[in-house]
């Protein structure tokens, strides 16, 4: 073996109010991977990224091997020094950077297909439909499409009924070696804010979901993350790094929420919201369901290659996360 065990030692932990923090230059280094922290302010262009760590003064935003992602919290400079969170080293940068390392990875029979809303419960309402109907839509087709590569498929539901959320992560719990893929659409006439993809896995334990405003440490909301959050969020890098290419550059991004359907399955699980525009103009629904097929079918499974090769190094993630 040409790699070494590496402990502790390789981390050097800095105490901020209690917290722990890693350097961008430590993280870096025990990844053999070149970092760059972008000027806060600055959004940073996916296309032209040149290192495969793009961090943001002061952000949570973060570009890791060319994939949009939201850090727990945000970036904080001291001494001259970017520091990052130790959980988003252990929770956001290792299953990015190493999807193959998660334990489990890989190891799908079952993709529960999950087409949000139904019935009643229409979803969000735009000019070209209801997103229940886009939703059943493309899971029908992506259905067909996984099983043409031999993987089993089970949809929470065929036709325009409502289930209800628990039974619906029931299902993939029952699902032997399963993954879940739950798809929405951001369905709205005229909101600038509702285009691009986003795909979210459970929020870790003790961190901010992405939308919380609140992101300081000492805000945290301590509810329970889910045995498989690396997992999920290993599933949510791979499906987007599928995406690369075909999406508008205003993209979303990976991030990370404590919906109902991920809180309570105890498989990889993931929320894929598609914009309805612009890849279903004029009601076609054909345009949307090549987007998210091509995101989801390519790649329901990590793929090592996808990303850089960093070292083997064991992670931070070996030791008790100290929020
Ligand atoms: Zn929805």
């Amino acid at each position: 073996m040409s790699h070494r065990a590496f402990g502790a030692a390789d981390w050097q932990i800095i105490k901020v109010n209690g917290h722990d923090y890693l350097t961008i230059e430590n993280i870096s280094k025990f990844y053999g991977l070149p970092a760059e922290v972008t000027s806060s302010g600055d959004k940073v262009q996916t296309e032209t990224v040149k290192n495969p760590l793009e961090f943001v003064g002061g952000s949570r935003e973060v570009v890791i091997n060319g994939a949009r992602s939201w850090l727990c919290f945000p970036l904080i400079e001291q001494d001259g020094k970017f520091l990052v969170s130790r959980t988003d080293v252990a929770k956001t940068i290792e299953p990015l950077v190493r999807p193959h390392r998660v334990p489990n990875v890989g190891n799908v029979e079952t993709v529960v297909l999950d087409p949000g809303h139904g019935g009643h419960d229409k979803g969000a309402v735009c000019r070209y439909g209801s997103e229940k109907d886009f939703a059943l839509d493309v899971a029908r087709k992506l259905c067909a499409l996984l099983q043409t590569k031999g993987l089993r498929v089970i949809m929470t539901r065929e036709g325009d009924y409502f289930v209800p959320l628990d039974v619906r992560a029931q299902i993939a719990n029952a699902a032997r070696n399963s993954i879940f893929v739950s798809i929405h659409f951001n369905a709205t006439n005229d909101d600038p804010d509702a285009t691009g993809f986003e795909i979210f896995s459970f929020t870790p334990r003790g961190a901010p979901s992405t939308s919380d405003n609140a992101v300081t440490p000492t805000s945290l909301s301590m509810q329970a993350g889910t045995v498989v959050d690396n997992q999920s969020l290993a599933l949510s890098a791979c499906i987007y790094h599928s995406l690369l290419g075909h999406i508008p550059e205003f993209d979303r991004g990976i991030k990370r929420a404590r919906f109902a359907v991920l809180r309570l399955t105890r498989v990889p699980a993931v929320l894929v919201e598609a914009p309805t525009e612009p890849v279903i103009r004029e009601g076609d629904l054909k345009e949307a369901d090549l987007s998210l097929i091509n995101l989801i079918g390519k790649s329901a499974f990590p793929s090592p290659q996808q990303t850089s090769t960093p070292s083997q190094r064991v992670s931070i993630e070996s030791a008790p996360i100290v929020p």
